[in-house]
C-alpha cells in the first residue's frame, strides 16, 4: 500500500469510528438531550446566590410540587460538602422521610457498607436524591416533580463539585445524563455531566432483590475508586 492509499484507508477508519460513535451516543439520547450550560444557568438562576445552607433552608420550606403534601421531611442531602464523590439516589422512602436524612432504609444500610468496603466512611462522601420529598407509596416520580426539584440537585452539584458522581438506579441515571437509556447499558462506564465524571450503577434496593448485581456494582465501585485515585483495602487489611 503506497502512502497516499494508506493514508485515506486509515481517514476512511476515523470517519467510521466517529460515526459508530456518534450513532451510539444518539441511540443512548447522550447527543439530542445534552443540556448545555446557559440552560443550566438559567434552571438554577434563582438559587445563584445561595450557599448550601442556604440552599436546604428553601428546600426545606419548599412548596413547588405536590409532594409538600404528602412528606414528613425534605430529604436534603448530607456528607461532606468538599467531598470528591457523591451519591445520588432517586428519592426518599418510608425511613429517610420519617428521618429527614438519605439512605438510612436497608438501602441505605447496604450503600453504607459498600462506601465502607471501598475504604471511605458516610462522612466522606456526600449523599443525595434527585427528589427531596417521598413519592407516596414509594411510587415512581413524576417528570413533573423531577423538574421542579431537579435545580436543587444541580445547585448542590455546582456547589460541593465533586470528581466524580456515583448514580444509583435508573431515575438518578436517566435524570442526570438525560436520556432513556437502561441502567444496565448505561453501568460499568463513565459519563459527563457538565464535565463531571458520572458512574451509573444500580440502586442498594434492587441488591436487595436481585444479590447477583452486587458483583456489578463492586466492579463499578472500583472504576470510580481507580478515577479518584483511590485504593481500596483489603479485606484482611482491617
Ligand atoms: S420534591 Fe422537591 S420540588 Fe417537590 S416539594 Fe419537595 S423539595 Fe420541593
Amino acid at each position: 500500500m503506497d502512502y497516499s492509499t494508506d493514508i485515506h484507508w486509515r481517514f476512511g477508519q476515523v470517519v467510521t469510528a466517529v460515526r459508530e460513535y456518534v450513532e451510539e451516543q444518539m441511540q443512548l439520547g447522550f447527543l439530542e438531550l445534552e443540556e448545555n450550560e446557559n440552560q443550566l444557568r438559567d434552571r438554577t438562576s434563582s438559587y445563584a446566590d445561595l450557599d448550601l445552607t442556604g440552599l436546604r433552608e428553601l428546600a426545606v420550606a419548599c412548596e413547588k410540587c405536590e409532594l409538600s403534601k404528602t412528606r414528613t421531611h425534605v430529604v436534603f442531602g448530607t456528607g461532606n460538602e468538599q467531598a470528591d464523590l457523591m451519591f445520588v439516589g432517586e428519592a426518599p422512602g418510608a425511613d429517610e422521610d420519617q428521618q429527614g436524612q438519605p439512605f438510612v432504609g436497608r438501602a441505605g444500610q447496604l450503600l453504607t457498607k459498600i462506601i465502607e468496603a471501598s475504604g471511605l466512611t458516610r462522612d466522606q462522601v456526600y449523599i443525595a436524591n434527585v427528589l427531596k420529598c417521598r413519592p407516596p407509596g414509594n411510587r415512581n416520580p413524576k417528570s413533573s416533580e423531577i423538574e421542579s426539584c431537579e435545580p436543587y440537585l444541580i445547585r448542590q452539584v455546582m456547589l460541593i463539585q465533586p470528581k466524580v458522581i456515583c448514580a444509583l438506579g435508573t431515575f438518578a441515571a436517566q435524570m442526570i445524563l438525560r436520556t432513556d437509556a437502561k441502567i444496565s447499558n448505561l453501568r460499568g462506564n463513565f459519563h459527563s455531566y457538565h464535565g463531571i465524571k458520572v458512574m451509573p450503577t444500580y440502586h442498594p434496593a434492587y441488591l436487595l432483590r436481585n444479590p447477583g448485581g452486587k458483583r456489578q456494582v463492586w466492579e463499578d465501585i472500583q472504576k470510580v475508586m481507580a478515577e479518584l485515585n483511590l485504593s481500596i483495602p483489603r479485606p484482611d487489611a482491617s
